[in-house]
């Protein structure tokens, strides 16, 4: 691979930022596009991992990409959903947020004329949730994710109690987030929910892949939900 640095631009500037991201590095976009601040941000990781602190992306820094995301079993990736393991993990709720530029655009499930493209969510999950919407344009193809209404957005981060409890959401954390809430309904089973059919076998299995869980899938109901975080 060709090394990125300052001024470089395209996919491998956006999976290195998203990396950066998902290590907890401080960077509030990744647009693709190596400026002042991915550089920034480069050098204090390079100098973290011993590496020569250029602030170039060559292959011994870019090497870190995949041995980090191969080293952790996908049973561990994510924490435990009890507030301990989240905070451990993912610190405060609402905190540590980045914008995340969606692969394919959405619209706002509640009011469909607002476009979506860029969500909300916690920097440790982008990369892997970005993935997740990629592969799954790749597995069905425009067409199909309008039709399946995987394109209709219900939320991300939301800091609030779970609903009919008092314990946070996982939402809190901007670690989950909701597809076409209209037909999967919090209470509604798989009798009902249409993400329970059939054509969103592949859908869920890309899920799971990236470690995230379906609370539809395991518990049979939220079905518009997955999180990155285990039960
Ligand atoms: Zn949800």
């Amino acid at each position: 691979m060709e090394a990125i640095k300052l001024k470089s631009f395209g996919p491998e500037v956006k999976q290195w930022q998203l990396f950066l991201q998902s290590a907890g590095y401080k960077l509030p976009v990744a647009d693709g596009a190596f400026g002042p601040q991915t550089e920034r941000e480069t050098i204090k990781f390079q100098i973290a991992h011993k590496l020569k602190a250029n602030g170039i992306v060559d292959e011994k820094t870019w090497d870190f990409v995949t041995k980090v995301s191969d080293s952790t079993p996908l049973s561990q990736r994510w924490p435990k959903q009890d507030y301990t393991s989240m905070v451990n993990f993912y610190g405060p709720v609402g905190e540590n947020q980045t914008s995340l530029e969606l692969p394919y655009q959405m619209k706002l499930a509640w009011d469909t004329n607002i476009i979506v493209k860029k969500i909300t969510c916690h920097q440790k999950v982008a990369s892997s949730l970005h993935t997740i919407l990629e592969n799954t344009l790749k597995t069905y193809g425009q067409k199909n994710v309008e039709k399946l209404r995987l394109d209709m957005f219900g939320g991300c981060i939301n800091v609030r109690r779970m609903r009919g409890g008092s314990s946070w959401s996982i939402h809190s954390w901007g670690a989950a987030y909701d597809l076409d809430p209209d037909n999967n309904q919090l209470k509604w089973g798989r009798d009902r929910a249409t993400f329970a059919k059939k054509e969103y076998e592949d859908y869920w299995k890309i899920v799971e892949s990236e470690g995230w869980t379906s609370l539809g899938r395991s518990r049979n109901f939220d079905w518009m939900h997955a999180q990155s975080a285990y039960l």
